[in-house]
């Protein structure tokens, strides 16, 4: 079941890649301050790979499948509160389609 998941995610979507340096931009400039709400500090880390939560079912089983919600951690490197951010909420995911 992974290995299909991994085939289908790449060839059928070859385009879906993050944009980290997009990402780390739009952060910087939409972050209206960067001091992290536990700690107070501004020292944190992206993540540069997109992950998506997995749904849990009502027997407390993992369940492979569904809803894709794209999500980049950032991380406080004092306190290690994570941030995650939606990478296509602020287009940082590199579209290759639009260049052929
Ligand atoms: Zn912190």
């Amino acid at each position: 079941m992974l290995e299909y998941l991994k085939i289908w995610f790449l060839e059928e979507n070859p385009m879906f890649k993050l944009n980290y340096n997009q990402l780390v931009d739009t952060i910087n400039k939409k972050w209206t301050t960067k001091k992290c709400p536990m700690c107070g500090q501004n020292n944190w880390t992206v993540d540069d790979e997109i992950q998506t939560p997995i749904k849990v079912g009502e027997k407390k089983d993992v369940q492979i499948g569904g809803k894709f919600f794209p999500i980049v951690a950032v991380t406080c490197l004092n306190c290690g509160n994570v941030v995650f951010v939606n990478p296509l909420v602020i287009e940082a995911v590199e579209d290759t389609e639009k260049d052929e």
